[in-house]
């Protein structure tokens, strides 16, 4: 790859990359002759994004994504390597489901891809290590989400009358656990939603007010404050994955200071998006944590371009259609795509924040440290693997459902304008998309393990 300018947290400078057996073999300025050569000149060239939070829906529910959809999605977006939440169905919470899953959804992936395993009030101290052996990069839990007995799926809003469901993890089944995963070094990913405050405030959802009152900042905070006590008396490393306000902001950042191991995560949503945009999308806005406030969102912003926030990860949710287009607040379910946009997203907001280079520390190495899958994952340095995304910094991107290879097309990002375009994406140096347009061969991506 020739004459583009190379991007990396450590700053931009001019190099050709030269890529052989699908890994980098040289970053450096007049490389020579390749067999294959890509002209660069004018472009940015960035690491592979990485993806530290999708639900591909798969398996489980085909209406509103696969693994094929997600992947032609995360490739035309930038983004080499997803990292998939385990609330498939079956749950991904034994080492027997975690191959299953790893074989089936091989054969549709077109990037790379890793798996969280699933920390239920069941598990056991063997199921952590079963999973972290078979190469989940960490344990993902649902405080207050409940399990379904019969088919082993994570329901969102328990019923109190079914007696299929096993009751939720709590924080004391995370104090049980922790010493398991901090012996491993392998991170808890956790919803940071108190179930005691959500209760207490849990009311009808006749508009995005009532969203907003229903599941407060409170909440987070709650949730995070007790995790960080958990985490200083175990070493538990916690990622608070899509913080979402500056309440649960200043929990983490007051455990940290006590001595607790927090890394954060938010999304584009919350970096972009404040509760008047939420209210005037309707119920494609409807998601958990909410959308909140414009000093949330200043907050959120300022951590991040100050490295108090490490990654940028999407929360990709997507549903079919008709369980978001047409129903009311209470009746939608929550979540969202937007896998696809969160390259571009991130380069703007970095641009704003002053520096491009930041965005490849967002979404690439910042990801890939935390779960440690750098330096395979994330670098443009020699030996890493070949995945490479070129950018125009000088065209722009204008985000349209209609342009979108997620099942749902329909984001809260839409007609947002990026100064930027995804022109080609690579991974292991194989071409997975052009200009937007996949042009991958699914099961052409491959199970990522972290490094121990
Ligand atoms: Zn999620």
């Amino acid at each position: 790859m020739r004459g583009g300018t190379v991007c990396t947290p450590g700053g931009r400078r001019a190099a050709d990359v030269c890529v052989s057996g699908g890994t980098i073999a040289a970053v450096e300025r007049g490389a020579g002759r390749g067999r294959e050569e890509v002209d660069a000149r004018g472009m940015l060239v960035l690491p592979g994004g990485i993806d530290a939070h999708v639900h591909s829906r798969d398996p489980g529910f085909p209406e509103k994504e696969d693994f094929a959809s997600l992947t032609a999605a995360a490739a035309a977006g930038g983004i080499t390597t997803v990292v998939d939440m385990p609330n498939t169905v079956p749950a991904v919470e034994t080492a027997a489901v975690f191959g299953a899953k790893v074989e089936q959804v091989t054969a549709r992936a077109a990037v790379d891809f890793a798996l969280w395993g699933l920390l239920g009030a069941g598990t056991r101290s063997e199921d952590v290590d079963d999973l972290l052996d078979a190469g989940a990069v960490g344990l993902k839990a649902y405080l207050g989400y409940a399990m379904r007995r019969s088919n082993r799926q994570v329901v969102y809003v328990p019923d109190a009358g079914d007696t299929d469901l096993e009751p939720p993890p709590d924080y004391g089944t995370v104090a049980r656990l922790a010493p398991d995963l901090a012996r491993r070094r392998a991170p808890l990913a956790a919803h940071c939603e108190d179930p005691g405050v959500l209760r207490a405030f849990h009311r009808r959802l006749d508009g995005y007010g009532d969203l907003l009152a229903a599941r407060p900042a409170l909440a987070e905070a709650v949730a995070i404050a007790a995790l960080g006590v958990i985490s200083q008396r175990t070493g538990l490393e916690v990622h608070v994955v899509h913080l979402s306000s500056a309440l649960g902001l200043a929990a983490a950042r007051d455990a940290g200071r006590a001595g607790a191991r927090m890394v954060l995560e938010t999304c584009p949503q919350y970096l972009w998006l404040t509760d008047e945009d939420a209210a005037r999308l309707g119920p494609v806005a409807k998601m958990y944590p909410a959308i909140r406030t414009a000093a949330d969102r200043a907050a959120l912003r300022e951590a991040l371009g100050a490295g108090g926030i490490s990654r940028v990860a999407t929360d990709h949710a997507p549903h079919a259609d008709d369980e978001k287009l047409g129903r009311s607040f209470e009746d939608a379910l929550p979540g969202s795509p937007g896998v696809e946009t969160l390259y571009l997203s991130s380069l703007e907001l970095a641009r704003r924040l002053g520096d491009v280079t930041a965005a490849a520390r967002w979404v690439a190495e910042g990801p890939a440290t935390a779960l440690r899958l750098h330096p395979r994952k994330g670098a443009i340095q020699v030996g890493a693997d070949a995945d490479l995304v070129v950018v125009d910094p000088d065209a722009e991107t204008v985000v349209s459902a209609g342009a979108m290879h997620s099942r749902q097309r329909h984001g809260v990002l839409e007609g947002q304008r990026f100064g930027f375009a995804v022109r080609a994406v690579y991974v292991r140096g194989e071409l997975v998309a052009r200009d937007g347009e996949p042009a991958a061969r699914p099961g052409r991506g491959r199970l990522v393990r972290p490094a121990r």
